[in-house]
């Protein structure tokens, strides 16, 4: 049972909770897949109906902002917490370490993908990535090739949203692979080309004003996000 955060359905699960769900998926055989919604989905979700309905048909949708843990609490559906998509990906990497499947990274400008598949060998040394793309194509059709042949069994698709989860929908069940993850930006982080917030800002939940100092251009896409606090507590008042 998903938790309705503004229409839009959240998993309320630890991460190792989730990382256990996307094995249970995985063995199911077929293809699922990942959303990791932050408030700018949510806003987005509300004006735009199909990227809604392809959220709420995903098989795990982990909350990945602060701003999704306080519209929960605000709604009176609290959430036993936040899943950062990028804590997730590490997680679920040392998960296919050990089960041996393989993994395709795909998004971020050119170079970008094969500098955060040598760190995250290193990281969990044994996982098995079998390809990388960068995400700046024309065409779909001779990546999703490129990911079947390279027998690939879990792709991160890190396009940015809505167009990962577009991506993720029309062509995932063409690359062979079991599941695929929507993680944003987290293909840079994994490069090492943008730095996540220290622990102690995380645990303050003050991630999103670190991201912000780093890069102050997104300082008109993080304006709208206190909109969804407003829209929870206009939806709270109004019985909802
Ligand atoms: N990106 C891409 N192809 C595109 C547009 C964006 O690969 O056509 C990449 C971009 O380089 C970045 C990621 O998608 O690595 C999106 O990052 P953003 O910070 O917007 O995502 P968020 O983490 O906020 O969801």
């Amino acid at each position: 049972m998903k938790t309705d955060i503004l229409g839009v359905g959240i998993d309320d699960l630890t991460l190792p909770e989730a990382v256990e769900a996307a094995g249970a998926l995985m063995a199911q055989g077929g293809f699922h897949y990942v959303v990791t919604p932050n408030p700018e989905f949510i806003l987005s979700a509300k004006k735009d109906e199909a990227f809604r309905s392809i959220l709420n048909n995903a098989d795990l949708s982990l909350p990945d902002g602060i701003g999704v843990v306080y519209a929960a609490k605000i709604l009176g559906r609290p959430l036993k917490g936040r899943s950062p998509g990028a804590d997730f990906a590490q997680l679920l990497c040392q998960h296919m370490v050990q089960t041996g499947e393989k993994l395709f990274l795909l998004g971020a400008k050119p170079g970008v993908a094969q500098q955060a598949a040598e760190n995250l060998k290193k990281a969990h040394p044994g996982l098995q990535i079998c390809g990388t793309h960068d995400g700046y194509f024309q065409e779909d059709g001779p990546v999703v090739e490129e990911i079947r042949a390279a027998e690939a069994d879990v792709v991160f698709v890190c396009l940015g949203a809505p167009k990962q989860e577009r991506w993720m929908v029309q062509n995932g069940p063409d690359t062979g692979a079991k599941l695929a993850v929507g993680l944003g930006g987290c293909l840079d982080v994994f490069a090492g080309n943008v730095q996540r917030a220290p622990e102690g800002w995380q645990k303050a939940g003050l991630e999103w004003l670190y991201r912000l100092i780093q890069e102050p251009s997104r300082i008109g896409r993080m304006a709208k996000l206190p909109l969804i606090l407003v829209d929870a507590l206009g939806a709270r008042l109004g019985g909802k």
